[in-house]
């Protein structure tokens, strides 16, 4: 299914995604059972064509969710980042929005993700002028191509949706608005728990009591990677410290301790 090197299946599993149980259910809805059922959808007629739109502080997942969901209904994924597509010579953004939908269409089932999308569909009259008309024109054009989207599901991501104008937000462009918000004290955990598969955590530490820590408090998925990752290098450290003699299994974990160093250089 690999097509021109921009589009591929991610290998994303919701397992992989912390928390946001619910948004899991809506794009099963929304998005996923859509793909892997299409003929239901014809029988039923099921209106395809919905964009939805994930607003939020950054960090928190909005990107890792979009290639979850790509991964979970076997579909190609493009992510498209807003400001790339604004910062082109006069009419060349244009030019590429449309190529991005028409590349959409080659390689569906999509997923098309637009991260920072509010940079291509700002309010008509504010900042930008005319080049940033045009664009959010263009975009309109391109979300109304029903028909001929077939397969084609949009994602769009924005910490500021409201910026965004109101047109873009109409039932069959982004009809459906997610707000994926900061994680807390539960969701925290979670989230540790998920970015712990792909690390060797001692079974004795309770990452749900380590996210329930006020030291926790405000973080969010991206910060809690980067602790997660601070925990690693410590206790790597820790065993290159003791050198090759300890080359146990006892120094190949990360241990509480090493959280709680992380911690420490983390807030
Ligand atoms: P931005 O608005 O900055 O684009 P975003 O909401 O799209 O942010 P992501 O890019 O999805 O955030 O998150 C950054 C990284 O943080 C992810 O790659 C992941 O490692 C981690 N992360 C964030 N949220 C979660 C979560 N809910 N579960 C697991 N990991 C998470």
């Amino acid at each position: 299914l690999k097509r021109e090197g921009f589009s591929k299946i991610p290998d994303v599993k919701w397992e992989d995604v912390g928390g946001l149980d619910l948004h899991r259910e809506k794009f099963d809805r929304y998005i996923i059972n859509r793909i892997k059922y299409p003929e239901d959808c014809v029988k039923f007629g099921v209106d395809l064509d919905m964009g939805i739109l994930l607003y939020g502080p950054p960090g928190c997942g909005k990107t890792l969710i979009a290639e979850a969901v790509a991964n979970e209904s076997r579909a190609n994924f493009i992510h498209v980042k807003g400001p790339e597509i604004l910062n082109k010579y006069v009419g060349q953004s244009e030019e590429d929005l449309r190529a991005k939908f028409n590349l959409a269409r080659t390689c569906a089932p999509c997923i098309l993700f637009f991260d920072e999308v509010d940079a291509l569909t700002t309010k008509r009259g504010n900042e930008g002028g005319q080049v940033v008309e045009r664009l959010l024109n263009q975009f309109l054009v391109e979300l109304d191509g029903a028909g001929q989207r077939q397969g084609v599901f949009v994602i769009g991501a924005t910490n500021r949706p409201e910026v965004m104008d109101p047109a873009v937000l109409r039932p069959g462009r982004f009809g459906k608005l997610l707000y994926v918000r900061l994680p807390g004290r539960v969701d925290r955990g979670s989230i540790l728990k998920a970015l712990a598969r792909k690390k060797p955590v001692d079974e004795d530490v309770d990452l749900n009591d380590i996210g329930r820590r006020d030291a926790c408090e405000g973080l969010s998925g991206a910060d809690l990677k980067a602790l997660m990752n601070e925990a690693a290098m410590a206790a790597l450290e820790e065993k290159w410290r003791l050198g090759s003699g300890s080359d146990d299994m006892e120094s190949d974990t990360i241990k509480e301790r090493h959280f709680d160093q992380a911690l420490k250089k983390i807030t």
